[in-house]
């Protein structure tokens, strides 16, 4: 049999230098995701999953999962993998069918992720 991989739709923001170079007062820079640790030193950002603590560098991808999951993706990976969808695309729900406009990404009934028509 052959498969598919599931329209599924993620929040994504890009890894930037000005991350790191924030006087103290100044964070956390709204962009910057929750769970999202920023190392000023090093000049990278760590992420605690299931496997362990994950390092993410400047362009990397912070990705959220529809479980509020945080990981990184290589800019490279994320282009081949990911395109941008528009803000008023509409989403529908594989389980109940419930059609809606981009505002979450799961479905309100069933908790279900909504996948791209
Ligand atoms: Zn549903």
């Amino acid at each position: 049999m052959k498969f598919r991989k599931k329209p599924v739709v993620i929040e994504a923001v890009q890894i930037k230098e000005k991350w790191f170079n924030c006087p103290d007062e100044e964070y956390p820079l709204a962009e910057i995701p929750l769970n999202v640790l920023i190392d000023p030193i090093q000049k990278h950002c760590e992420v605690k999953t299931l496997e362990g603590v994950m390092i993410g560098n400047i362009d990397d991808w912070v990705i959220t999962g529809i479980k509020g999951e945080k990981y990184f993706c290589k800019p490279d990976i994320f282009q081949s993998t990911y395109e941008p969808v528009s803000k008023d695309v509409l989403l529908e729900c594989p389980d109940c069918g419930k059609r809606e406009v981009n505002n979450s990404l799961i479905c309100d009934n069933c908790k279900s992720e909504l996948l791209l028509l």
